[in-house]
């Protein structure tokens, strides 16, 4: 049989680029593979996965380049890089849109808006939207449109046949229903290769927008103000609240509506009246600038950086808030914060075993996130991320698996909790010799030779 050979844009570690080919966005551990293949088209996709397979050479999936561990890089081996495969086909006759899965959000978005629609996705513009969409997907529409993967009519995915080979298949709720059903929040590099995801479209035209501050003297009023508001007020408003460290003294909630300002007034009532607010306002504007908005360019440049996470299902008691003071109190510096974003709404009307992504009846996702300068910086912030997580774990409950964490040792029953065992019984069908791994990947039920 004719043997594969790697297609596409070669990039090697002689290339004057090199850096730019291999660096994510995350500096810290970083990874130096020995391929990099851009792929143009799906042959390439194909043809990578069966070289990688004859030369038994190991491999990584990347699109965005945002993974948090960087599990889409590793050090020797073959990095498959789908990035410039990412045409967009919108349909407007049947509100759907075919995504060449190399596109990133901000391309999704622009795109999405020149035709009135959007998907709800997330908020940096550099994230890839198939690392998201197979981790379940959360942002400013979570709460009125569901998470990212709740709209997915369909994926295309490059899975390994046989002992050397690869294979295009198609999986939708009716075939291979559960690969579609895996592919929803089991998150990125466990089953195959996406090339593509057809999403269902939401018509959005104009959305208001909101922004609170409060200094460091109100962060537990607050806090507690948000978190008893903000997953319960109208599905049509999503909010996240980020608690900065006490070197910064702020409290910033903000939140995107799908309404008008003055409805969105009356909404925020129980959040104005909270504390001394040092700054209020709110807008309404074009969906697409709400998305410039949230858009934060310090989370799309690449820095040393560390995060963790875990979702929040009670509200936390006031210890526990007392506890994230004191951390943002003894935080290593001024990029250190604690970060929370409102779900329920359409996100908790699916049950937990209905996708891959279990934590449907969390109140909010947490994020604990640091970045530094310094190489010698390192290990100050990776304690504090590591300490907080574990200070608050008795008031939280696992992780979302798109803030992955590779200290956490369960992080099976963290990421995909009672799903986990289906999970394993679809890589079994999908991958039984475990040709997609990596630190964190669903094994498959048999141990192959
Ligand atoms: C600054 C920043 C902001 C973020 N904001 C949000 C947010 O608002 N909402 C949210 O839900 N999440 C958010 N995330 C988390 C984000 O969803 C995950 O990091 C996601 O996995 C990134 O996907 P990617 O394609 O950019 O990354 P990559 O590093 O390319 O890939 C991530 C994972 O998916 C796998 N993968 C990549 N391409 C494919 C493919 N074609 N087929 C199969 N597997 C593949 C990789 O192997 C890796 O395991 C954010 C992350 C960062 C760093």
């Amino acid at each position: 049989m004719k043997k594969a050979k790697l297609t596409g844009r070669i990039v090697t570690p002689e290339d004057p680029n090199y850096e730019q080919a291999r660096t994510n966005n995350n500096l810290n551990n970083p990874k130096y593979p020995s391929l990099i293949v851009f792929c143009q088209r799906t042959k390439d996709v194909v043809n990578a996965l069966k070289w990688a397979r004859e030369n038994n050479e190991p491999f990584r999936i990347r699109s965005g380049r945002h993974s948090y561990e960087n599990f889409s890089l590793l050090n020797k081996g073959l990095v498959i890089d789908i990035s410039d495969i990412n045409k967009m086909a919108v349909n407007l006759q049947d509100m759907s849109v075919r995504i060449d899965a190399g596109a990133n959000l901000g391309k999704v978005y622009r795109e999405l808006w020149e035709n009135g629609v959007t998907i709800p996705a997330g908020t940096e513009s550099s994230v890839g939207v198939v690392g998201l969409t197979l981790g379940g997907g959360i942002g400013m529409l979570s709460r009125p449109f569901g998470l990212t993967c709740d709209n997915l009519l369909e994926i295309e995915m490059v899975i390994a046949s046989g002992q050397e080979g690869a294979q295009i298949i198609q999986s939708n709720r009716q075939k291979n229903n559960d690969l579609f059903w895996a592919s929803c929040g089991g998150g990125g590099g466990n089953f195959g290769i996406v090339t593509s995801l057809t999403f269902k479209l939401h018509a959005i035209s104009d959305v208001s927008l909101f922004s609170i501050t409060w200094g460091w003297n109100d962060f537990e009023l607050a806090f507690d103000t948000w978190q008893k508001w903000a997953p319960y007020t109208d599905v049509r408003l999503t909010s996240q609240i980020e608690l900065k460290s006490k070197e910064v003294g702020e409290i910033v909630a903000q939140g995107e509506f799908v309404g008008s300002v003055a409805d969105l007034k009356k909404l925020l009532r129980p959040l104005r009246k909270a504390g001394s607010p040092t700054n209020i306002w709110i807008k309404e504007v074009p969906y697409i600038k709400a998305v410039e908005f949230f858009d934060q360019p310090s989370g799309n440049r690449p820095a040393l950086r560390k995060s963790s996470g875990s979702f929040i299902e009670k509200p936390l008691p006031f210890e526990a808030i007392k506890k994230m003071k004191e951390f943002l109190t003894n935080a290593p510096n001024l990029n250190s914060t604690i970060w929370q974003q409102s779900l329920r709404g359409a996100v908790s009307e699916v049950a937990p075993n209905r996708t891959a992504y279990y934590y449907r009846n969390a109140l909010m996702a947490q994020e604990y996130n640091t970045s530094w300068k310094k190489p010698d910086e390192e290990e100050e912030n990776i304690e504090w991320v590591e300490h907080l997580r574990r200070a608050l774990s008795p008031y939280t409950a696992g992780d979302y698996v798109n803030f992955p964490d590779r200290f956490i040792q369960d992080w099976p029953t963290a990421y995909y909790g009672r799903n986990f065992r289906r999970l394993r019984e679809v890589k079994t069908k999908y991958d039984p010799f475990n040709v997609f791994q990596f630190p964190q990947s669903i094994p498959p039920v048999r141990k192959w030779i």
